[in-house]
Order: structure tokens, then C-alpha cells, then sequence
């Protein structure tokens, strides 16, 4: 607020502003006063209870409630379904949404705070409310409470981000049929949830109610699953879901969602044609869009393209001079991790530093159980790509560690080229699988072979020697199981 005070005094040229406070926005605005400019970061997110937050998507309605759910409900589940097995007998274990959601809101909280605390450490001018791009780089803010100034500034960072596609069959309907920010939030368990999509949202939500209980229906419109995926982890990973209650029915594409009596009634055709299932409470998880609403000025020469996404070249520029966009407004993946790399690239790069985002290693993470996890390229891109290799799979029922836990399924794949042995590929389903792969991408990223990872010390009894046996087994080497 203090900042805030001190720009509205006059103080409203900068080096750097950033327009957009997420995931990218607000990594790209620390390390950019890291770099000795002066910055400013621009966020408009307000709460349901109207408080204004920076964190964007992720930290107030995507990664990070998401997650701390799939924790508590993963415990309800372990405690019922698990905990037997270690010989720990529990009767009478009972559910307290309420207390639940009040952790979630407490880490939520936490988190965005911290924000506003970085920024006070790194030098940041936090600014809450609107800002729209003109010519010149010239950002007109209009605060929260209406106040407006004109700021100018060497560099503009556009960082705005996205938001849920609506489903014209299927529109939203708070509170019957919501988004993944209404399903975040519902106060008790729906008897019957049907979810759209069976995407990263619908599978991440969709355990999460399953797991407490509810009947969960997922409609993907497209015949596979996990079409994105590396298709043996697909099968695998569908089994689970399978195990865990999840009904997905896939090729089925909504026609309707009709409100009837409090439920939904939702129709759908898949291939023995018209079908319909009626549920209490109804998740559009169909994807997200960027989002440039009032972001540019009729003036400000920034181009969209066809799909809406702000076009940048391999660093982030846009077609104006100074003027850069990141996150998910911009091309490749919708990551949190990806958009603050960019973040980080455009602010060293803005400073004359080195800087560059290395598309080809992105993890992405399934945050399920079990956890999903791959980095590269899939089985199926490297055939398509005509380049002989070799593949290893370790399954996790041979890991000691996976057994104690209690958790020993799954698999650890590692694709490997055959000429010069570079890892193409790792693909990962189980225990901590979203931890796991951040070796495979250190790896990737440093060109390691899999030999190098085959050489590689991994402790024992750890879920890391999945990897370690996964790449031996690319070699027909592999000690701890039978090599296929
Ligand atoms: P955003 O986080 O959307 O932030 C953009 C910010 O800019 C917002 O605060 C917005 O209000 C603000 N803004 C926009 N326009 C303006 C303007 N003109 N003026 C001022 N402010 C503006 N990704 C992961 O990597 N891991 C996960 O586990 C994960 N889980 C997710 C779970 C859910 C339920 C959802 C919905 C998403 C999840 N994602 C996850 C995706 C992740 O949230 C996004 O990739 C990430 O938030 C994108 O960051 P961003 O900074 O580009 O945009
Ligand atoms: P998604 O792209 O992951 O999945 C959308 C799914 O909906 C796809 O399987 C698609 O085929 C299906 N679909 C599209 N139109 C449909 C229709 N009309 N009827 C039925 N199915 C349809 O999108 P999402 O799950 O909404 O997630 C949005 C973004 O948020 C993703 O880009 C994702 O990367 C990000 N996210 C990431 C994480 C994570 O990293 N763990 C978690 C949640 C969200």
C-alpha cells in the first residue's frame, strides 16, 4: 500500500511494468528488481469476498487449492483404504468439509500474502486494479477504488493470463454447473458430480469428490484418454481411475445440460447414441483460453493470434518494441512453471542478461493418485518421428520403498535414442511421480545419456532408483527386474 502511496504521488515512470500478477507475472517483476530496475507488477484478481490477491489462477484457484484438497482427500481415502493393510486399525474416521476448505483457504492466504511480502524485500511497486497497454508503452492503471494515473515505462510485461471455456451446451450456472474455481469450493460433497472433460482439471477434481465420496461421471469428447499422453501411461493410468470410481465415458459429446429440480440433466451422443445422466452438480473442465480483455489499447500494436493468444517469437517479444507477454496468454503449454520461466528470461533479457525458456524439457504433472508424471517426448511422437530407440520400464511392485509406502504400482518408462543413446523421453506413473520427474528433466536439460543416468549413484530404498533401473533396463541391464 505504501508503494502504491508513493507511485500515486508522482512517482509513475518505471523501467519495467508488469501487467498481470500470476505465475509469470510476478516472478518476471522480482527478478527484474533483482536486476536493478524499477518495477512495478499490475494485478486486477479480486476474491469471492471481494479482497484483492496477486497469485493469479494458480494461487488463488488453480495449483495451489487444487493441491492442498488432493492432500486431505488423499489422507481420507489412505485412512480407509490403506491404513488396514499396516496393520492400523481406524473406526469411525469422519469427514469435516469445512475444516478442509478452511486449510485450503489458510495455505490460499498464506501463499498470496507472501507475495506482496516478496515484493517488499525485492523492491516491487504492487499495484491492484486494471492496467491497459497504449502506444508508447504508455499502461493506463485504474486502481480498485477507481483512482486512475497514467504510467510509462522502458519495458512492458504482459502477463494476463487465462480463464475456463465455456461449453455453449453446457453454460455455466453457479452453483449447478460451475467451473474448476466453483468446484474448488463446494461446501459439501455432491452426491452425484459429473465432470466435462477428462482433462488435467477433470481427472485432478474428479478424484477429489470421488475420494469423498461422491459418484463421479467424466464425458470426454475424445475416443482415447489422455489422448496428449504417452499412451502406455494412459492405459495404466486409466485403470486406476477406473479402480478409484471414476465412471469415464469417452467419445461423448455433450448436447445439453438442462437445470431440472437442482440437478442437472445433462445429454450427451457417443457411439450407441443419445445418452443421459443426471447429477447433482456439474464441472466444465473443457480447457482455458488466454485472456486480453481491455489488456490492449486500440493503439497499442500488439497482435493477437487466430486463437487469441498474444504472439511472441522464442523470447517472448511481441511485435512492439519493449513490449513482451508470457504465461498463459501467450503459445505452448498452460504451466505455472512454464510462464515463470519465461518471467524469468524476459526480465534478464530486459536487462541485458542471458535468458532463454528450453521448450523441449517442460514436466507436466498429473497431481492424481496415482501421481502422473512425464517430461519429453511420448513412444508414440518418437515412432511417428522415424528415430530408432530403446525403452526401459521398471516397474514400481519391484521398488522396496514403493512397497513400504504401501503404494507400489505403477511404472517408471525411460525412451532413449538407439544411435547416440540421448534421453528422448520419461514417462512416469506412481508414488511421488511429480517429484520424481525433476531428474529426468535435469537430466534432459544437461543432454545427459542414459547411460550417465545408469551410472548415477541413486540411494536405496528410494522411489529415485525407479529411474536409475529404468534406464539400465533401456539396456537390457537392469538388476532389480527382469529385463524384457
Ligand atoms: P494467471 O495465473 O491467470 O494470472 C494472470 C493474472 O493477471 C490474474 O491475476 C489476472 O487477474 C491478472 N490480469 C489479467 N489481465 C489484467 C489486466 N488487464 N490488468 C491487471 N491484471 C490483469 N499449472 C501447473 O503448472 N500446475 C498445477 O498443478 C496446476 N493446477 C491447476 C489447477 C487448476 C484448477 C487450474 C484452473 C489451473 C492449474 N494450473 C496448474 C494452470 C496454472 O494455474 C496456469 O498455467 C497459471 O496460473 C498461468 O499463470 P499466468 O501468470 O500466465 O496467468
Ligand atoms: P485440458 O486441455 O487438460 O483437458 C480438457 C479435456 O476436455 C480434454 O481431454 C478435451 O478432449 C476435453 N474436451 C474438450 N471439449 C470437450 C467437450 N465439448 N466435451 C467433452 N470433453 C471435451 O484442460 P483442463 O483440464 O480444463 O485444464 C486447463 C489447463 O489448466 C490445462 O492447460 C492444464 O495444463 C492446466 N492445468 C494443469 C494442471 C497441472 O499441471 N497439474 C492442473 C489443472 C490444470
Amino acid at each position: 500500500m505504501k508503494n502504491e502511496k508513493e507511485a500515486a504521488g508522482g512517482a509513475d515512470s518505471f523501467d519495467v511494468v508488469v501487467i498481470g500478477g500470476g505465475p509469470a507475472g510476478y516472478p518476471a517483476a522480482i527478478r527484474a528488481a533483482q536486476n536493478k530496475l524499477r518495477v512495478a507488477c499490475i494485478d486486477e484478481w479480486k476474491n469471492r469476498d471481494g479482497s484483492a490477491a496477486f497469485g493469479g489462477t494458480c494461487l488463488n484457484a488453480g495449483c495451489i487449492p487444487s493441491k492442498a484438497l488432493l492432500e486431505s482427500t488423499e489422507l481420507y481415502h489412505r485412512v480407509q483404504e490403506e491404513f488396514a493393510a499396516h496393520g492400523i486399525k481406524v473406526s469411525g474416521a469422519t469427514l469435516d468439509v469445512a475444516q478442509m476448505q478452511k486449510r485450503k483457504s489458510g495455505i490460499v492466504r498464506g501463499m498470496t500474502q507472501g507475495i506482496l511480502a516478496l515484493f517488499k524485500a525485492a523492491g516491487v511497486t504492487p499495484l491492484q486494479g486494471h492496467g491497459t497497454l497504449g502506444a508508447g508503452r504508455r499502461v493506463d492503471f485504474t486502481a480498485h477504488d477507481g483512482t486512475r494515473r497514467a504510467l510509462t515505462a522502458r519495458h512492458v510485461v504482459l502477463a494476463s493470463g487465462s480463464v475456463p471455456i465455456e461449453l455453449r451446451s453446457a453454460p455455466f450456472k453457479p452453483p449447478h454447473i460451475v467451473d474448476s474455481w466453483g468446484a474448488l469450493d463446494f461446501e459439501t460433497v455432491p452426491k452425484r458430480l459429473g465432470v466435462i472433460g477428462a482433462g488435467v482439471i477433470g481427472l485432478e477434481l474428479g478424484s477429489v469428490w470421488r475420494r469423498l465420496g461422491a459418484e463421479v461421471v467424466v464425458l470426454e469428447a475424445l475416443p482415447d484418454f489422455l489422448a496428449f499422453a504417452d499412451q502406455q501411461l494412459a492405459r495404466e493410468a486409466l485403470k486406476h481411475f477406473k479402480k478409484l470410481g471414476l465412471d469415464i465415458r469417452l467419445g461423448a459429446k455433450v448436447t445439453g445440460a438442462a437445470l431440472a429440480g437442482g440437478a442437472v440433466e445433462v445429454s450427451y451422443e457417443d457411439a450407441k447414441g443419445a445418452q443421459r445422466v443426471g447429477v447433482d452438480r456439474l464441472v466444465v473442465a473443457i480447457g482455458r483460453r488466454p485472456y486480453s480483455q481491455e489488456l490492449l489499447g486500440a493503439d497499442s500494436g500488439v497482435e493477437l493470434d487466430e486463437r487469441g493468444f498474444i504472439r511472441v517469437d522464442e523470447h517472448c517479444r511481441t511485435a512492439v518494441e519493449g513490449v513482451w507477454a508470457i504465461g498463459d496468454c501467450v503459445r505452448g503449454p498452460m504451466l505455472a512453471h512454464k510462464g515463470k520461466e519465461e518471467g524469468v528470461m524476459v526480465a534478464d533479457l530486459i536487462a541485458g542478461r542471458y535468458g532463454e525458456v528450453n521448450y523441449k524439457v517442460v514436466p507436466s504433472v498429473i497431481y492424481t493418485a496415482p501421481e502422473i508424471a512425464w517430461v519429453g517426448l511420448t513412444e508414440e511422437q518418437i515412432k511417428a518421428s522415424g528415430r530408432e530407440y530403446k525403452s526401459g520400464v521398471f516397474p514400481f511392485l519391484a521398488s522396496g520403498r514403493a512397497r513400504a509406502l504401501e503404494q507400489a504400482t505403477g511404472f517408471v518408462k525411460l525412451l532413449a535414442a538407439r544411435d547416440d543413446d540421448e534421453i528422448l523421453g520419461v514417462h512416469i506413473i506412481g508414488p511421488m511421480a511429480g517429484e520424481l520427474i525433476a531428474e529426468a528433466v535435469l537430466a534432459m536439460e544437461y543432454s545427459a545419456s542414459s547411460e550417465d543416468l545408469q551410472r548415477t549413484i541413486h540411494a536405496h530404498p528410494t522411489l529415485a532408483e525407479g529411474l536409475h533401473e529404468a534406464a539400465l533396463g533401456a539396456d537390457k541391464r537392469a538388476i532389480d527386474s527382469i529385463n524384457r
